[in-house]
């Protein structure tokens, strides 16, 4: 907000780059300004606008929680696109004319239920028990596997595991941090490192899995909602834009054992990142083919000693 910035001297004028006629607050630029007032009309939503003057956004959010969900889903899209707007226009001096704004706002609304039902199977809520091993994502599809842990104290370990279809390893990453996260933001830090790193490999189709259930009934809730506005959880959902289809998926504590093992290995620097393998230590949970396989090895030698014996 531009009066934010001319308070702290980093701009000369705090007037609003849209209508040029008020100083840029929070609650000019959204509610009252031209540019932003057009789309609460065209669109229906004028009624949203009542009582949100000089009120903290959160706390609007939270009164809009308990009204017409379709309206509230549209108003927070006119909001995310009113600050588009603006930023348009302040960075590349360019606007839309409302009507455009306008469809672009209803498209947004319609990807956006096409896709919640897609992905999570319309309102459904996650009932259905998590699996207790770990199975490979569809083909095309990339899985990431995350942990924290919070073995030492003032130490979290966050580790990182990307697998495909056939559980082959992407990517295996750790980062050890000085912190005292409770262990759900902890959880959370990892998934988020899982979005970035996975943005950064330029995957398309995610799925970020986690044995932190608040972690990932939150996430798939705030995706549907929008309610809840922790900045963990929004810097992991903004991340999100990069993937053309992402999901969040629980998985009991014995599906998740690589990333657990990862999360436990320090290494040393802030964050290290194996490509195509996982470092030797934890290279024995990354599928039960290659336990099986080493299973099968040590009873041969075993058997291969007998008979020599
Ligand atoms: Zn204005």
């Amino acid at each position: 907000m531009r009066v934010v910035l001319k308070r702290r001297h980093l701009v000369e004028e705090a007037i609003c780059p849209c209508c040029a006629r008020e100083d840029e607050t929070q609650s000019h630029l959204f509610y009252s300004c031209s540019m932003s007032l057009k789309l609460w009309e065209e669109l229906g939503c004028y009624v949203l606008l009542q009582g949100v003057e000089d009120e903290a956004m959160c706390d609007t959010l939270v009164r809009w929680s308990e009204m017409d969900a379709n309206m509230v889903q549209k108003g927070c899209y006119i909001l995310w696109n009113v600050w588009g707007e603006r930023n348009k226009k302040v960075f590349e001096n360019t606007s839309h004319p409302a009507t455009v704004v306008c469809q672009r706002i209803m498209r947004q609304v319609d990807d956006f239920n096409c896709y919640a039902v897609r992905i999570y199977g319309g309102m459904r809520s996650i009932t259905a028990p998590s699996p207790p091993r770990w199975y490979a994502p569809p083909a095309g599809v990339i899985k990431l596997n995350t942990d924290a842990s919070l073995a030492d104290e003032g130490w979290v370990g966050l580790g990182v595991v990307a697998r495909d279809s056939e559980g082959k390893v992407c990517f295996a990453a750790t980062k050890r941090v000085r912190a005292f996260w409770p262990p759900e933001v902890a959880e959370c830090k990892a998934i988020y490192m899982a979005t970035r790193l996975a943005k950064a490999h330029g995957y398309g189709d995610v799925i970020f899995e986690s044995d932190s259930l608040v972690a990932t009934k939150r996430l798939t809730k705030a995706a549907i909602f929008f309610s809840d506005l922790d900045a963990i959880l929004g810097d992991i959902l903004s991340m999100c834009n990069a993937f053309s289809s992402v999901s969040f998926s629980h998985v009991r504590r014995d599906g998740n054992s690589v990333a657990h093992n990862l999360a436990r290995v320090v290494p040393f620097g802030v964050e290290q990142c194996w490509e195509r393998h996982c470092p030797s230590v934890v290279t024995p949970y990354t599928g039960l083919g290659s336990f099986a396989l080493l299973l099968a090895f040590a009873l041969l030698l075993k058997l291969f000693a007998n008979y020599n014996g």
